[in-house]
């Protein structure tokens, strides 16, 4: 829905202004989270067209979109992503469109335009209910039902007929769709043991943490949203990157960088 990009859009420009997050990546990510809505409309409201799920298929309408992501980028991305789009925009097509075959096959979380560009393309097929072709996806509780790849973050909610055991919700990082996983787990790896599992918090931002493993040193975010019911995870998520510095200090590793490549 388009309501969805709105909310981002609203809340990251809501943050960009508040004195403790990161205001200039925030600044940055509501310009791109524009840029991606314009991609996703460019889908919706097309005419006589619903994707196909096969990107391969569907590659000439996603590239007839892409140039408003990398304008944006060029114009208000960050220093290392300034020139790398301004290359792309003046060179040939079938390097951008190599580059997004080869995300849909092997997404991964360094290859920033691409995640940018298939974000909204992932999401509409997810919505229109259209079945990604790609890969053989693992079945596994750690990765998206729907696409196969890693969590972006985790987010709490109070889910009243789960209050004993405990769940929580995953958010894909290419289809920003969500799924429940257990609560005391190792997103990364698996792992159970309690004592293996670190939560970190800072008062600075009462209503996120940090869920690490010490058996595979990896962590993402929690946005608890029983704290801070208006919270919007994939752009409070963004706000609270301060805590990712400290992360890395104490020698974890992200499962999945954000778009901002923290
Ligand atoms: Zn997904
Ligand atoms: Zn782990």
């Amino acid at each position: 829905m388009a309501d969805f990009w709105d909310k981002q859009i609203e809340r990251a420009d809501y943050l960009a202004r508040e004195e403790s997050g990161s205001k200039e990546l925030l600044a940055f990510y509501v310009q791109l989270l524009r840029a991606q809505k314009d991609v996703y409309e460019s889908f919706r409201t097309r005419k006589d067209w619903l994707p196909s799920g096969d990107l391969e298929r569907d590659l000439p309408v996603v590239m007839s979109s892409v140039t408003g992501v990398l304008e944006c980028v060029a114009r208000h991305g960050p220093e290392a992503l300034t020139s790398e789009a301004q290359m792309l925009l003046a060179g040939q097509p079938h390097n951008l469109a190599h580059m997004l075959l080869d995300y849909w096959r092997s997404p991964s979380d360094t290859q920033f335009f691409a995640k940018s560009i298939l974000q909204p393309y992932a999401r509409w097929l997810a919505e229109t209910s259209a079945v990604p072709v790609v890969r053989e996806l693992a079945v596994c509780e750690r990765t998206c039902p729907f696409f196969g790849v890693s969590p972006q973050l985790i987010y709490l909610v109070s889910k009243e007929s789960s209050a004993e055991s405990g769940v929580r919700d995953l958010l894909c990082a290419t289809c920003l769709s969500t799924w429940e996983f257990r609560r005391v787990v190792c997103a990364n790896c698996g792992e159970e043991r309690p004592a293996k599992l670190s939560y970190f918090h800072s008062p600075v931002f009462d209503h996120i943490r940090i869920d690490a493993c010490d058996s595979c040193q990896h962590y993402l975010k929690a946005i608890d949203l029983t704290r801070l019911g208006h919270a919007v995870p994939l752009v409070d998520e963004i706000y609270a990157v301060p805590l990712d510095l400290w992360a890395r200090e104490h020698g974890y590793t992200k499962i999945e960088l954000n778009l901002v490549g923290l």
